[in-house]
């Protein structure tokens, strides 16, 4: 059984400004084959909750701890932090000029492995993959990220979750600029990698409409650099209805 555990997490930021501080005390625990979304209003540190987890050497970790299976996260390069089972997928991806997606992929999937992927059960996994994803053949040897429409972007990070079989993943705003029929082809993709695989996941998201796909068992919203409130799916749902509100009394607003 695995488990991520996030504890009294502080995170500070440098700027121009000077020293920021943006999470204030974070504590999540997630086990193996659990959903938990994280919701909030913008600028509550939701992305910076997940570029910490990433290892992003902008946000340094002021105090608190990051344990997978009792190993520690902040000791470890990004690299390791795959190789561990970990998979981020950031709000805002990067392109890579003269990688294709099938390369990217493969080079990952070896480095988290140890070893190469048999190359015929590689590309029956990828090909499978995709079309469960509904993504054109083509798609495969085109340059990661470069000129990907947000869907694409979206679907890519999806395929590399399929294939990459991390124990944790986290998704910021995965649904941000997704259609319906995307946003449905996403969460099956999602919800099959915790069907088959176990997947723990982090779906941050600022809207409640993923979450009807995606059915979360915990939800907490974020405020102010730390979890405010925590409850079970039904929380969502008072998300939906009455906004973040309630949230940001003057005490709450950094
Ligand atoms: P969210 O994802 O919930 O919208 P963020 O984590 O992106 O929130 O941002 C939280 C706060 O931290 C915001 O006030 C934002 O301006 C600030 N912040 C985040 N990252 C940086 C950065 N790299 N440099 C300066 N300020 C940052
Ligand atoms: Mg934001
Ligand atoms: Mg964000």
């Amino acid at each position: 059984m695995s488990v991520l555990e996030i504890k009294d997490l502080h995170v500070s930021v440098q700027t121009d400004q000077g020293v920021t501080q943006i999470l204030r005390g974070v504590d999540l625990v997630i086990n193996e084959g659990e959903i938990h979304a994280i919701m909030g209003p913008n600028g509550s540190g939701k992305s910076t909750l997940a570029y910490t987890i990433a290892g992003h050497p902008k946000y340094k970790v002021e105090s608190g701890s990051i344990l997978l299976d009792g190993a520690d996260v902040l000791t470890m390069t990004v690299d390791e932090r795959a190789r561990a089972g970990l998979f981020l997928a950031m709000q805002y991806p990067v392109e890579i000029p003269g990688v294709t997606v099938t390369n990217f992929l493969r080079t990952a999937k070896t480095a988290i492995e140890g070893e190469a992927p048999p190359i015929r059960k590689w590309i029956k996994d990828v090909r499978e993959s995709m079309a469960a994803l509904r993504m054109d053949k083509s798609f495969a040897e085109r340059n990661v990220n470069e000129g990907f429409s947000g869907g694409e972007k979206k679907r890519n990070e999806i395929l590399q979750l399929e294939l990459l079989k991390p124990k944790f993943a986290v998704l910021d705003e995965t649904d941000s600029g997704l259609d319906v029929d995307a946003l449905k082809i996403v969460s099956e993709g999602v919800n099959r990698a915790k069907e088959n695989t176990g997947l723990g996941l982090l779906l941050i998201t600022h809207y409640t409409r993923i979450l009807r796909y995606i059915k979360p068992d915990f939800v907490h919203v974020f405020v102010n650099g730390r979890i405010a409130e925590q409850g079970g799916p039904e929380l969502a749902d008072r998300l939906e209805d009455e906004g973040y509100d309630r949230f940001l009394t003057p005490s709450n607003v950094g």
